[in-house]
């Protein structure tokens, strides 16, 4: 009976030892995981939002004269267009009359049909056209207006400028730029804060730069990116700065490393940059980013 005793009292106090340690060493809770979308008013601003869909975003603006959107963001989740096109119906009654596509990646324009069938004409760079007749991708709304070097786009009261700056991350990014609101919206080729995604494919090295100070000429305070920056910010000019330090650095190590034979596998495993270590993505892509730039020191481009 005693060692009964003894047993229950046992099972009764032993749980609430380690519970109560447990919950002295309880570490904070994790923070909540961010909605899969989010539409965000530019502040500052009465007409231009950004609708985030998981890891990508898109702008849009609200003239008197109806709305301009940019990527349908919708691969493989067609859910994210149509979500997308509630998120503006919420804001305006005004209507959708174009959808600009910032560049001819799949994940960031598949999926436009749902704002197709509301009306609205889509416009490209003339090489993204070029690009999707080439590879034929399903489930990607034609453009059906093109731009060569610049369009300025007026709808009511807002005038966007649509700019080819060259290649890049691509061979037909577009810049988007609000002139009155000293806005740009510019993917992919200009992270902010972050390193390049993995080896860079598809993509123009020795016109990157000069895209990059084409950029920086433009009259601008806030650049909105196609993937959120470093806790949800716009980037700037600095931004801008820092990736062309980022590229020259980089440029020189592995010039180095290309120098001493090292490329591409043993300069993948050493060549490091300590100073961007806290750049968004570092450890996973940045051995990407030097087996591009090995390439472009064995093959010239
Ligand atoms: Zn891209």
């Amino acid at each position: 009976m005693r060692l009964l005793r003894l047993l229950v009292a046992a099972s009764l106090a032993v749980p609430l030892l380690p519970r109560a340690l447990a919950l002295a060493q309880a570490p904070p809770a994790a923070p909540a995981a961010p909605p899969t979308f989010a539409t965000t008013k530019v502040e500052g601003n009465d007409n231009v939002y950004i609708f985030r869909y998981q890891g990508h975003q898109a702008m849009f603006v609200v003239t008197s004269d109806g709305v301009i959107a940019t990527d349908p963001i919708g691969l493989g989740r067609p859910q994210a267009v149509t979500t997308y096109i509630d998120e503006i119906k919420k804001v305006t009654s005004q209507p959708i009359k174009y959808v600009i596509y910032s560049h001819n990646h799949y994940d960031h324009i598949t999926g436009g049909q749902p704002f197709k069938d509301l009306g609205a004409r889509f416009i490209a760079h003339k090489n993204a056209k070029a690009q999707l007749e080439r590879l034929q991708p399903p489930n990607i709304v034609m453009p059906d207006e093109l731009v060569d070097q610049q369009r300025t786009l007026t709808l009511g009261d807002t005038t966007l400028e649509l700019l080819y700056v060259g290649r890049n991350h691509s061979d037909n990014s577009l810049v988007m730029r609000l002139p009155k609101e000293k806005l740009i919206f510019a993917v992919d080729f200009v992270p902010i804060q972050a390193v390049f995604w993995r080896s860079m494919p598809d993509s123009w090295l020795d016109e990157w730069e000069t895209s990059l100070k084409r950029v920086l000429a433009l009259e601008w305070d806030r650049l909105i990116p196609g993937h959120p920056g470093p806790g949800g910010r716009l980037g700037n000019k600095q931004d801008v700065e820092n990736l062309l330090q980022y590229m020259s650095d980089l440029a020189a190590v592995v010039k180095t490393a290309a120098d001493e034979g090292k490329c591409y596998d043993t300069a993948m495993k050493e060549v490091k940059l300590p100073k961007y270590e806290a750049w968004g993505n570092y450890a996973a892509w940045f051995p990407g980013n030097v087996e591009r730039y090995c390439f472009l020191y064995r093959s010239g481009f």
